[in-house]
């Protein structure tokens, strides 16, 4: 897909779904809940972060429970034994580089490095650390969850038989760095609500003018 017609796509993205703006949140906050949100809806991981926040002070009385104790706050979120490990081993980890239970020095890092760091920690893949960089310091990636894999293929900004892991630099390099966030939210409404995994609704879709998926369907 040439640049206009990726340009012309964000913004009709942006015309149905708004211009989403960064929100203020503390990165380990995300990093949390983005452990949370692996294999499981929103929905339930969103739930699974409250009750952990609400059961623990702070970081540092979490990192002291027992991992039962962690695991129990968190079942609503699937996976509860292996997610409180892998929650309390970043955490330790965190503690043991930064002296803290802190991700703020990851502002003075290049980008590279800063995704470097988070990819050393574990349950840490490049969407969770993707989120992250992009959501609490502005760095330019673009994360790559399923449903912004499916839109993008679908679309024909990736080929089909890219794997999901190899899709987020080919975007990276047709996407404008300012729109990451942009597109990255919007592809994930969009995927939600009519670019479905089951039964895409074509008709109601803006984009389908754009669309290899719908323009093969439309000459088959
Ligand atoms: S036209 Fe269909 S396949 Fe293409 S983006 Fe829209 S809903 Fe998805």
């Amino acid at each position: 897909m040439d640049r206009q017609r990726v340009a012309t796509c964000i913004a009709l993205l942006e015309e149905q779904y708004g211009v989403p703006q960064p929100d203020e949140i503390d990165p380990v906050d995300l990093l949390v809940m983005t452990i949370l949100s692996q294999n499981t809806s929103d929905t339930n991981s969103l739930r699974a972060f409250a009750l952990l926040k609400g059961a623990f002070a702070d970081y540092e009385e979490l990192l002291a429970a027992s991992d039962e104790a962690v695991a129990d706050r968190i079942r609503p979120g699937g996976l509860a034994e292996i997610k409180a490990r892998r929650i309390k081993e970043a955490l330790a980890q965190i503690k043991q580089y930064a002296g803290a239970i802190s991700l703020f020095f990851l502002a003075g890092m290049g980008k590279e490095e800063a995704m470097a760091y988070l990819l050393s920690l574990p349950g840490v893949g490049p969407k969770t650390a993707s989120v992250v960089l992009l959501f609490a310091f502005g760095m330019p990636f673009l994360p790559v969850d399923t449903h912004v894999y499916r839109v993008s293929w679908r679309l024909g900004l990736v080929a089909e038989d890219v794997r999901p892991e190899k899709a987020q630099p080919i975007l990276e390099r047709i996407i404008p760095a300012e729109k990451y966030l942009s597109l990255h939210l919007n592809l994930i409404k969009h995927g939600r609500l009519i670019c479905r995994a089951r039964g895409p609704k074509h008709d109601e879709c803006a984009l389908r003018n754009y669309c290899s998926y719908f323009q093969q369907g439309q000459k088959a």
